[in-house]
């Protein structure tokens, strides 16, 4: 019998949660997290040129004034300073030290103001008074700064402040990126994310980064299924993106959109509106395989780009696996989302699941029993341990990607390997695929997959789909 349970075509290097990778994540945390982004502008082509030299993809651009669907694309928002400045011409608040100082997509001014007329424009957070809030101005020109509660009580309320935000919009581009990896099964899967978060880190910097690194490991590998990677500003770039690519998206089986993955509390899945479809299935099975616990989310129209993506004329399912999921952890929206918050380690395991979750729906076969009545002998055909007393052993890791993972790690029983092959044949009818038997039966996927192909050679499956 073989015991060897990897899965050679899908091994990839560096491995995922080797220390390479790891130092790899924290090089891109670092180039990418002081680049002021928004909706559209050189803060966004910056960041998609840099996520390109890691695994190339293309970068499109759709020009402002176009409309797409019910909305308009935005002009491009340029900023190179701001702040609010005391008497003494000392700066309080400055843009050049956090640029989440400064509402997103601001107006510009250059007045001398009371703190009375400033006081409408300057927002804080009682509750969490170290942090600046994160704001945007996205649909209604205004203008403001975000600053600590500490930093506003601390401002003297009968002086006069010099205020500056040196910012334009301009007619320019909305722009994106997408890649299509191409398979054969007929079957395509979405993996999106979002690009217009200025310096936050779990929010959305995680996300960015494990698209790219899910994308480079999946371009190495052969896939059955397509995979469409898109990367585009929240709301408005999921928005262009489906106006433009229309018809499409109509092909698309279900996907992931990549968020909040590398926050210190718990794992997460946000389920799809179909709440049991396979892409909710290949994740929680992901999840379940590498022993990861985790919260349930149930499906959440104000969520991120499902919002886009589920609507009427769409209809993608799409799940989420988080670390720390948004909405759910204090510092959401605020500047202690940053470096010292998220971990690449952190990170690297959203990846595996990742990884797994893909995998999963590649194995996911529809196999038909050739031994239809009662069970076959596995004994005669050197599939069962001739030896009584070796079961129950650890033959190998559970999950492929998580060897080197111990606190993530289970163990394959031979028990689980004989398990494996009788649910096979049990299961097998040519209806039931090898998800619904992974749930039934709580075995890896991975385990199924090589025992499938194993019952193939020995004559007793065939493969229907
Ligand atoms: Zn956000």
């Amino acid at each position: 019998m073989t015991l060897n349970t990897s899965n050679k075509k899908t091994s990839v290097n560096p491995f995922p949660g080797s220390d390479e990778i790891v130092a790899e994540i924290r090089t891109l945390f670092g180039r990418l997290f002081p680049i002021c982004r928004s909706l559209t502008g050189d803060g966004v082509r910056q960041t998609l040129e840099i996520l390109k030299s890691i695994c190339d993809f293309d970068i499109n651009s759709v020009a402002s004034g176009t409309e797409v669907f019910d909305w308009i694309v935005p002009e491009e928002w340029s900023i190179d300073d701001a702040y609010i400045a005391d008497q003494n011409g000392s700066k309080i608040v400055s843009f050049k030290e956090n640029n989440v100082h400064v509402v997103n997509y601001s107006t510009a001014i250059d007045a001398v103001l009371t703190f009375d007329q400033l006081r409408p424009h300057l927002h804080t957070l009682a509750e969490l008074p170290s942090a600046i809030p994160y704001r945007t101005t996205y649909y209604k020109k205004d203008w403001g700064f975000c600053l600590s509660h500490d930093q506003l009580e601390r401002m003297d309320k009968k002086a006069k402040y010099q205020v500056l935000i040196s910012s334009s919009h301009k007619p320019g581009v909305l722009n994106y990126g997408e890649v299509l990896i191409p398979g054969h099964s007929g079957q395509e899967y979405l993996v999106s994310t979002y690009c217009c978060h200025p310096s936050l880190a779990n929010d959305n910097l995680s996300g960015m980064v494990l698209w790219v690194f899910l994308l480079r490991w999946l371009k190495s590998i052969k896939t059955e299924h397509s995979y469409r990677f898109i990367i585009a500003p929240e709301t408005i770039g999921a928005i262009t993106y489906l106006s433009e690519k229309t018809e499409d998206m109509k092909n698309i089986d279900g996907g992931y959109v990549l968020s909040t993955v590398a926050g210190p509390g718990k794992f997460g899945y946000s389920h799809s509106f179909k709440k049991d479809h396979l892409i909710d299935k290949a994740a929680k099975l992901a999840m379940a395989d590498c022993g990861v616990e985790y919260i349930n989310y149930p499906f959440d129209i104000s969520g991120s780009d499902e919002r886009q993506f589920s609507t009427p004329g769409f209809r993608i399912p799409m799940g989420t696996i988080s670390k720390d999921k948004y909405f759910e952890y204090d510092y959401y929206h605020t500047s202690l989302d940053n470096l010292d918050f998220i971990k690449p380690e952190y990170l690297s395991k959203s990846l595996i699941l990742y990884m797994m979750t893909i995998l999963n729906l590649e194995r996911n076969k529809i196999y038909k029993s050739l031994n239809q009545y009662c069970e076959p002998m596995l004994g005669k055909r050197g599939l069962y341990p001739s030896i009584g007393g070796s079961q129950k052993q650890k033959v190998g890791a559970r999950a492929d990607f998580f060897e080197k993972q111990s606190n993530l790690n289970k163990a394959v029983t031979v028990t689980d390997e004989i398990e494996a092959m009788l649910s096979l044949m049990f299961y097998s009818d040519g209806e039931v695929s090898l998800i619904d038997i992974a749930e039934k039966t709580k075995l890896p996927m991975s385990v199924l997959d090589e025992k499938a192909k194993l019952l193939i050679k020995k004559d007793l499956l065939e493969l229907v789909k």
